[in-house]
């Protein structure tokens, strides 16, 4: 039998957010996860609050008091406005590795997606931050796309910003073989001047800003992009994608790096199927495959998700049960310490993170983000305590 301290259901943004801080205080723990759910699949970006009444927010945190008095019920309303504040400059302050995230909670940038239109977010990473309107109008754009690539159209951007923005836009379509974004960021890891020389003869000097898809490395996306910039003489940032989704790969990434440093150990394709609970810890069944396994634990934070999540029974003494069903949309209800509650009552030891918290439609990486980070602080207090 494993046994850990604190058990982290859940491989996404809230889970790993959970995960390091916990870890960073010397309490063991561990990541379990049946896959990798949609951090993976996001456009990479957090956002805090982008849209209010289908308006696009402009000011985001001038927005969050008015946001969390219409929506009491919403984890923004649970964990309260400094939390959320102390969450978002933790990470910017210790996510800064081989990606940076750029942006602040006060003014959302509106960023080039693949359709030619722009979407406000809060944080986003440095290779895309440059794309904003702001930044795009009176400018000359260069709308760069690989022949075989799917899900970019650079032409479909390149109108959309002269037709709908007024901008001056061109677009061309390099050779290339590659047909999916990742494996094209991982070519363009080790081969990024193959760029260059394609470029160099369409003259890139004439352009304010070269748009490519998100596709510029992983794990070096800074230095190729500031290589590109010196070699073309021009700015040269990433648009947003579909998914699946390079940036929301580096951000995986980003968020599993602190936590194997600190003995983290995450294991992917293990199924919680159900957690036995008492005052005295957490007893929770796994399938693996169609190895059974179980790992008792002082306490647990459920961080499944939302739209990928896998049914898991829950119970507690006297009768006291519940079922986190996989139906979609069906969101976990807690106490204000961000316990599960069920008919009421709060289960002692487990804790809840992420959009599993979330009603449809008020969700994004900013609520996983600011819960994981919540809840491993409740976590730490409820074990200090105990
Ligand atoms: C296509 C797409 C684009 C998006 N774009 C944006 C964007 O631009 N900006 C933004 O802010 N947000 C965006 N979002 C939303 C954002 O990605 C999610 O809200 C966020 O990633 C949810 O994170 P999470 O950690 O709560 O859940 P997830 O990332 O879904 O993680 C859930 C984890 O739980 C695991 N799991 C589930 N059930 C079990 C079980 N029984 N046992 C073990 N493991 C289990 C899953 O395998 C997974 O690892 C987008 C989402 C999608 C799908």
């Amino acid at each position: 039998m494993i046994d850990v301290d604190v058990l982290v259901i859940g491989g996404g943004m809230a889970g790993l957010v959970a995960a390091r801080k916990t870890s960073e205080t010397n309490l063991s723990t561990m990541v379990i996860a049946t896959g990798l759910g949609s951090t993976i699949l996001s456009s990479g970006t957090i956002d805090l609050l982008g849209y209010l009444d289908d308006e696009e927010v402009k000011k985001p945190l001038e927005k969050l008091n008015q946001f969390i008095s219409r929506n009491p019920t919403h984890p923004y309303a649970i964990i309260g406005r400094e939390r959320i504040l102390e969450a978002f400059e933790n990470f910017k302050e210790k996510y800064s590795s081989f990606i940076k995230y750029e942006g602040n909670l006060e003014t959302n940038e509106t960023l080039l997606t693949p359709l030619g239109l722009f979407k406000p977010t809060s944080l986003a990473q440095s290779s895309m931050i440059e794309s904003t309107k702001e930044n795009l109008e009176n400018s000359k754009v260069l709308v760069i796309g690989f022949r075989n690539l799917i899900n970019h159209v650079p032409a479909l951007i390149a109108h959309s910003l002269k037709e709908n923005w007024g901008i001056d836009a061109d677009y061309i379509k390099l050779e290339g073989n590659e047909t999916q974004p990742i494996q094209l960021a991982i070519l363009l890891e080790s081969h990024s001047d193959e760029i260059t020389k394609r470029l160099n003869d369409l003259n890139p000097g004439d352009y304010d800003y070269l748009a490519f898809p998100p596709v510029l490395g992983i794990r070096h996306t800074t230095e190729i992009l500031s290589e590109l910039e010196n070699n073309l003489g021009a700015k040269v940032f990433e648009t947003m994608s579909f998914p699946p989704s390079v940036p929301g790969l580096r951000l995986q990434q980003l968020l599993e790096q602190p936590c194997t440093q600190n003995g983290v150990e995450i294991r992917l394709g293990w199924h919680a199927t159900e957690i036995k609970t008492t005052k005295q810890g957490c007893q929770t069944n796994i399938i693996e495959n169609d190895t059974k396994r179980e790992i008792s634990s002082k306490a647990i934070i459920i961080a499944t998700g939302q739209i990928m999540r896998d049914e898991i029974s829950v119970n507690g003494e006297k009768n006291f049960q519940d079922t986190i069903n996989a139906q979609m949309f069906h969101y976990l209800k807690t106490d204000s310490e961000l316990r599960l509650v069920s008919n009421g009552k709060s289960f002692e030891n487990i804790f809840v993170a992420g959009s599993a918290l979330s009603e449809r439609n008020m969700i994004g990486l900013g609520t996983s983000l600011t819960t994981g980070y919540a809840s491993a602080l409740k976590v730490i207090k409820y074990l200090k305590e105990n």
